[in-house]
């Protein structure tokens, strides 16, 4: 499938992609129910992940809790559309998380994410929210370092992450809010990196609705934003010679999850792919968590390297 926006069908390389209906989006900004479609996947699999019932359950709260923030509050300060201009021009990520990281206020969305999670969590998990509220600003705010460069952070603290990362999430979703437009597909050198925020995907999702059915994108962690990618492709090295599937499966050999885990021997990365096609309500970060067991099974065969990043689930050494 060909991809471009209408601008560049003008002039690009592949010569006459018409500019037709059907051509899918190429970055999609997310929904407002991003959120509350993540929590009900999560509470879904909860129920049928064993392993992960609990973890996967705590999540499913914290995401109702983002669903919330996210509705219900209007932070004192969002960046004004006319900021974006340049960057979109340019083609650079207007939301970048180095850049804006120290200039946004993502410490009060954390305060009302645990406000919002105060009532609904076990005894397992009240100490994480009294530590993090005990925390000095500048702590936090190197905990949301770590998270956003993927570092493990120091284990006394890692247990506190998601939860940070959950507050960077909204801050950044709201902040694709305020955008004027979608910025244009990633250039090529850049084509696995977010093109909101610059952060690695995931994992990629093939949607079933309207324009974009059977279409492949990347789905970024921190932001949610969506950039198209042509099926069967490595997002690492753009090759397809040497790409398999590989997915957890039962005793009696069916998927459990719509999960894969699209390998590739020629740069020895894989990134995981999950499927509307197979379950609609399939999410790229529920679904990743809940198929970490995969994960597992290829850390141990040692083949391959993991390219997705969920900032929700960053391993310690
Ligand atoms: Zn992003
Ligand atoms: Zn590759």
């Amino acid at each position: 499938m060909k991809h471009s926006d209408s601008k560049d069908n003008v002039e690009h390389s592949y010569g006459s992609a018409p500019v037709g209906i059907m051509d899918p989006p190429a970055v999609v900004l997310p929904e407002n129910s991003v959120f509350s479609k993540r929590a009900k996947r999560l509470r879904e699999l909860s129920g049928r992940v064993a392993s992960l019932r609990d973890f996967l359950g705590f999540m499913a709260r914290v995401a109702l809790a983002q669903h919330q923030v996210l509705a219900s509050r209007t932070p004192e300060w969002l960046p004004d559309s006319s900021a974006f201009e340049l960057a979109l021009e340019h083609n650079m990520a207007p939301l970048g998380i180095h850049a804006l990281r120290r200039d946004i206020d993502w410490q009060t969305e954390l305060t009302a994410i645990l406000d919002a999670l105060e009532l609904h969590v076990g005894q397992a998990q009240r100490p994480l929210l009294i530590r993090l509220r005990e925390l000095n600003s500048a702590s936090l705010d190197a905990l949301a370092d770590d998270v956003l460069e993927g570092r493990p952070g120091p284990e006394k603290l890692r247990g506190l992450m998601p939860l940070v990362a959950s507050a960077l999430q909204v801050t950044w979703v709201r902040m694709t809010q305020a955008l004027p437009r979608p910025p244009k597909r990633p250039p090529h050198e850049a084509r696995s990196l977010c093109p909101c925020c610059g952060s690695a995907p995931v994992a990629s999702v093939i949607h079933i609705d309207g324009k974009r059915s059977g279409v492949r994108y990347l789905h970024c962690g921190i932001c949610a934003t969506e950039w198209y990618l042509e099926r069967a492709k490595c997002s690492v090295c753009d090759r397809s010679d040497d790409l398999n599937y590989l997915g957890l499966e039962d005793e009696a050999g069916k998927a459990v999850l719509p999960m894969q885990a699209e390998t590739c021997g020629d740069c020895q990365s894989y990134l995981k792919i999950v499927s509307r096609e197979w379950n609609a309500g399939a999410d790229p970060l529920a679904d990743d968590l809940a198929s970490l067991a995969l994960d597992l099974m290829l850390g141990e065969e040692g083949k391959f390297q993991r390219s997705g990043f969920n900032p929700m689930l960053i391993a310690g050494e």
